[in-house]
């Protein structure tokens, strides 16, 4: 379950965040999406209901819900950053498919011991760690596979 409006705006409210009309389309927008949506995607759906909201707004934002821990946050393939209303847990990682975009949030993270063995090595005091891993989802794989089989069902 990802938050809903209701719990991503009380949770601004407690940490002091101001919400503005503007602020509201934009989560608004996040919150009704099942996939992650790049800054300039947001952007679009943004002004599709009303106008005037800039970029600098979504940024500053999406900046403001990633420090609330409200959203996830993750490199896409094409080098550009997708946001999507995080999952009531703290630490995790993501798996995504490069091919439709699902997300799926890893929730147990095994690399603790990874992270401090690094430490030790290096000396490092390790404050942060991302782990990201793309594939291709069942969804994806199966309509790959009926357009195999039917390519072949056209050329024989
Ligand atoms: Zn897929
Ligand atoms: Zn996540
Ligand atoms: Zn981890």
């Amino acid at each position: 379950m990802s938050y809903t409006y209701k719990d991503i705006i009380s949770t601004l409210r407690r940490t002091g965040c101001k919400i503005t009309p503007q602020r509201r389309q934009i989560i608004k927008v996040l919150q009704s999406s099942t996939s992650h949506l790049t800054p300039a995607e947001v952007f679009e759906k943004v002004n599709c209901n009303s106008s005037g909201t800039g970029m600098v707004t979504i940024y500053r934002t999406l900046e403001m819900l990633e420090k609330a821990d409200l959203v996830c946050r993750f490199n896409l393939n094409n080098g550009h950053t997708g946001y999507l209303i995080r999952r009531p847990h703290q630490h995790h990682h993501h798996l995504l498919c490069n091919r439709c975009g699902l997300v799926i949030d890893l929730e147990d993270c095994h690399l603790e011991k990874l992270v401090k063995q690094v430490g030790a090595d290096t000396g490092f005091t390790i404050t942060e760690h991302s782990f990201e891993l793309t594939g291709i989802c069942p969804g994806c794989q199966q309509a790959e596979n009926d357009a195999r089989s039917s390519r072949v069902g056209i050329s024989t």
